[in-house]
């Protein structure tokens, strides 16, 4: 065995996984990588499917991001922001404001920010993980609703604490915050006890939607769903429910167009646009978790002419959040960054003298990381390129015409597709929708099937992920899709 892989089978534990199945089996020890590809030691390649869970854009290695790390990395690599500023990190600040601020159409919303008009997006607050981002956000909101409420608007009778919506099956992260917004049972059996209570709505899971009167299709379940956007009226009901208790939504959490660990569950088309205007409706705050759909993940808008494209999900259905969560591309997927944007008027809540204390008490030893700002900062250049903006838009067409081959397998359900993208379902049997049970282990026995024929990616449960690097070619990209094919295949005859 690998001596690299014996260190690690003796001293590390790795992150959700079942550690008596990894001690099974050599671990694929990784050793470098070049665009869309993964070398292990032993010299085999593979192709990087879920772009290093969901981080990696431009590809690994990439010379623009490289040599932005290079330099930053001659001057300084890190110094703290308890107590100073530093320039790539108030660069990059300036940039994702900049970026959160176009519309679909690719420019600046210039309303935005007039009264009556939605929020705009003014002040960044760095972290380092999706998690943090969000539990920033979190805490943002918590504190800027208790101190909104029992100044002006409708009082925070006591005891009522800020409640949170958030959709079924929802991960937003694995901080205690961000575990007590998600909804997936499998953690909060572990956890319960520590969590505080959150609501949930039910996600518009098309495939699986009680409200779809449809028979199942070879398609996608959004084309072919028959229902009266059911819902929607749930979002409604929950927020005019809580509203009768004396005590609206603080805020409503949500992944935009694409829940991903929630098991890629794509949102219809005006799903999104339709029940942030309820929580708007309601009083209620917006924080869109854009941890995977940020950075042209899930974007399907694309402007080319001014190399000006939306980057993020929200700008697809114009939805402006008061809260912006950001992480794994941040920085092109190679350093651990985060950010939440967020408004004037939450900014200004938490202004006051010294000794008022209305200071946001928190932050992380990395806050505003220096070499993470300069390849965050590198990642959005290229992003905004017509290069990038043009392989993102055939990437999508291509990526979309290859999971087409799928439909032909019984055991695929669902083949759903948001921008760069794709869950593909697998069940027992495509015309009744039965689930495989998970201790049947369907997805990871594929993604097992998928590696030896040198593809990687990680399943959710019994949806198999496809994420690629923007810079997967087209043949990468059919490599991508046969692999899963024949996989299928091999696992369930
Ligand atoms: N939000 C979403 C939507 C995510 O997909 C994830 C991670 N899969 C997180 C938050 C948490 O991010 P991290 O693992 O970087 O803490």
């Amino acid at each position: 065995m690998n001596p690299f892989a014996q260190l690690d089978r003796k001293f590390v534990w790795h992150p959700f996984t079942q550690m008596r199945d990894w001690l099974k089996h050599e671990p694929i020890v990784i050793s470098s990588g070049k665009g869309a590809v993964l070398r292990d030691v032993q010299g085999r390649e593979y192709l990087d499917a879920n772009s290093s869970i969901w981080t990696n854009l431009h590809g690994h290695n990439h010379p623009r991001i490289n040599l932005a790390i290079n330099r930053q990395l001659k001057k300084i690599a890190h110094s703290s922001a308890l107590g100073f500023a530093n320039e790539p990190a108030s660069l990059l600040a300036e940039k994702l404001i900049g970026a959160a601020s176009l519309n679909s159409a690719g420019r600046a919303s210039l309303r935005a920010g007039l009264s009556g008009t939605p929020p705009h997006l003014t002040k960044v607050f760095f972290s380092d993980d999706g998690s943090t981002a969000m539990e920033v956000a979190l805490k943002l909101a918590y504190e800027f609703t208790r101190r909104t409420r029992s100044a002006g608007g409708s009082p925070a009778r006591s005891g009522r604490q800020p409640r949170f919506l958030s959709l079924d099956g929802a991960y937003h992260g694995d901080t205690i915050g961000a575990v007590s917004l998600g909804h997936i049972d499998l953690f909060h059996k572990a956890y319960g006890g520590m969590l505080f209570p959150t609501d949930k709505v039910m996600s518009p899971y098309c495939y699986r939607c009680p409200f779809n009167r449809a028979q199942p299709e070879r398609d996608d379940a959004r084309q072919y769903r028959k229902c009266n956007w059911e819902c929607v009226g749930k979002v409604e009901q929950k927020f005019s429910a809580r509203k009768k208790k004396g005590n609206p939504f603080a805020a409503f959490i949500f992944e935009p167009l694409m829940q991903g660990a929630a098991g890629m569950i794509p949102q219809p088309g005006g799903w999104l646009k339709q029940v942030t205007g309820i929580a708007r409706s309601h009083g209620a705050l917006l924080i869109a978790d854009e941890v995977m759909t940020g950075f042209g993940r899930a974007n399907s808008k694309f402007k080319i002419q001014n190399s000006k494209s939306p980057l993020f999900a929200c700008q697809d259905e114009s939805v402006q959040p008061d809260f912006l969560c950001l992480a794994k591309g941040l920085t092109g997927g190679y350093l651990p960054m985060a950010a939440t944007l967020t408004t004037q008027n939450v900014f200004d809540a938490f202004l006051g003298k010294y000794e008022e204390f209305k200071t946001f008490f928190h932050g992380h030893s990395f806050t505003g990381n220096q070499l993470g700002a300069a390849a965050s900062l590198a990642s959005l250049d290229i992003l905004q390129t017509e290069q990038s903006v043009l392989q993102r838009a055939q990437l999508q067409k291509h990526l979309h015409k290859e999971l087409q081959t799928l439909w032909s397998l019984p055991n695929v359900g669902d083949v759903r597709q948001v921008g760069l993208v794709a869950g593909i379902e697998l069940v027992k049997n495509w015309r009744t929708r039965e689930p495989f049970a998970l201790r049947e282990r369907a997805g990871l026995r594929v993604c097992e099937a998928m590696a030896r024929r040198g593809v990687l990616t990680r399943p959710i449960g019994n949806v198999i992920a496809l994420l690629p690097p923007y810079c997967t070619t087209r043949k990468q990209v059919s490599k991508m899709a046969s692999a899963l094919h024949d996989s299928v295949q091999e696992v369930f005859g």
